[in-house]
């Protein structure tokens, strides 16, 4: 089956969308199922959708959506929140695991916010635990018997560079270190198989490859063997065995329905139930080998003809997510003025221009025609206006 399916997007003309990777293109059935929702469910039934729409088993119903995409079983996979809490969630979990260990072994690469929220759970333990960060090809050679958590990203956020999630879990496991794989440039990127690697924690956002629109849920799936043994940290009403109960005792739903936290998020759920339709058909291995020729030839023709732009991407496609980056001194401006004659991607500090690769709506006219406009951008040197260099808030 075709894998572009561009028709089932919403892009405005002429626009090559190269940031999908940060935020998904709306898909074009999204608006019309989320209106019915509004008016069709809460408008009609108020209170009574929680019952008669199905709302209340949405994290459920969406996590077996999101699961065949990462390799894991159905029932395995929760929504809610954003990633950073789902961090938090398993950090916390992992650490409960492993009472006799201290260490949480991350690399220097990983998303900041997967930083902070450990920073923050460490001073909040107030055990002594210890982060550490090490540059990603030495974390194999870091994992020993005193690491409580190996927690990583697997495709780093900045240079698409990808552990090997199944090596690395296997060195963890052997050292006796629970895993936590952050999917975030994962899911939807690359062929993911979590449960052939027997990762105990995976979690991803799903505004990203996955379409969901921004503010979308995230992840999470816990293996199965250990969900009915972990004791979440933040002990939702929604992730008890009876809610309606309200008893003022917690005790934890059985399975990874006990990661749920509050009340979900209805209309983005919905959004994202709906965004997930796109992936009908779609064989991970059959997009992985689009998305690795489409960034092969970006590569080549960049390289081709902007000497001013260095590949900050492994060179090798098995080490590398589904983007390419390049660092340009003056990176900034120059994806600003990229943006300016319709070719979208972002910036990311100190100096990473950034292109997602999404061959479910690029393909390679489009590949060819963003390497045109760059190669006229760093030719021109049109970058070089004040009105470029103006920083936004968000990059
Ligand atoms: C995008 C991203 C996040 C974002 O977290 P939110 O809580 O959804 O804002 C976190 N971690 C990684 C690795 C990411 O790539």
């Amino acid at each position: 089956m075709e894998i572009c399916r561009k028709h089932l997007f919403e892009l405005p003309d002429g626009l090559i969308y190269m940031d999908g990777n940060s935020l998904g293109p709306l898909p074009r059935a999204v608006p019309e199922a989320v209106a019915h929702v509004v008016r069709g469910e809460w408008g009609a039934h108020l209170i009574g959708g929680w019952n008669a729409d199905g709302w209340m088993d949405q994290p459920r119903h969406v996590g077996d959506l999101i699961a065949p995409l990462i390799g894991a079983p159905a029932g395995s996979v929760t929504m809610g929140d954003t990633l950073s809490i789902k961090v938090h969630q398993a950090l916390s979990a992992a650490l409960e695991m492993r009472p006799d260990r201290r260490l949480i072994l991350s690399d220097e690469g990983n998303f900041p916010t997967d930083l902070y929220m450990a920073q923050g759970l460490i001073r909040q333990l107030g055990k002594g635990h210890e982060l550490r960060l090490v540059p990603p090809d030495a974390v194999e050679a870091a994992i020993d018997e005193t690491v409580a958590a190996v927690m990583l990203t697997q495709v780093d956020y900045r240079t698409g560079r990808m552990h090997d999630m199944a090596r690395l879990t296997r060195a963890a496991q052997a050292a006796g270190a629970v895993t936590i794989w952050d999917l975030a440039h994962s899911a939807g990127a690359v062929p993911v198989d979590v449960a052939g690697c027997g990762a105990e924690f995976a979690i991803g956002c799903t505004y990203k490859y996955l379409n969901g629109g921004p503010g979308a849920p995230a992840f999470i799936h816990v293996r199965p063997d250990l969900a009915d043994t972990i004791r979440p940290a933040l002990a939702g009403w929604l992730g008890h065995a009876a809610p309606f109960d309200f008893d003022p005792a917690y005790r934890p739903a059985p399975g990874v329905a006990r990661m749920r936290v509050g009340t979900p998020p209805v209309l983005q759920m919905t959004a994202l139930q709906v965004a997930m339709a796109v992936w009908d058909g779609v064989e991970m291995g059959a997009l992985r080998d689009r998305s690795v020729a489409l960034s092969e030839r970006f590569i080549a023709g960049v390289e081709a003809t902007c000497p001013g732009l260095t590949l900050a991407s492994p060179r090798e496609a098995a080490q590398r997510g589904s983007q390419v980056s390049f660092r340009f001194e003056h990176g900034y401006a120059a994806m600003q003025a990229l943006i300016a004659r319709g070719v979208v991607g972002d910036f990311r500090a100190p100096d990473i221009m950034r292109f997602g690769i999404t061959p479910l709506y690029l393909d390679e006219s489009d590949v060819d025609r963003a390497i045109a406009v760059l190669a006229d951008v760093m030719e021109r040197r049109l970058w070089d206006d004040p009105v470029h260099r103006r920083r936004q808030a968000v990059t």
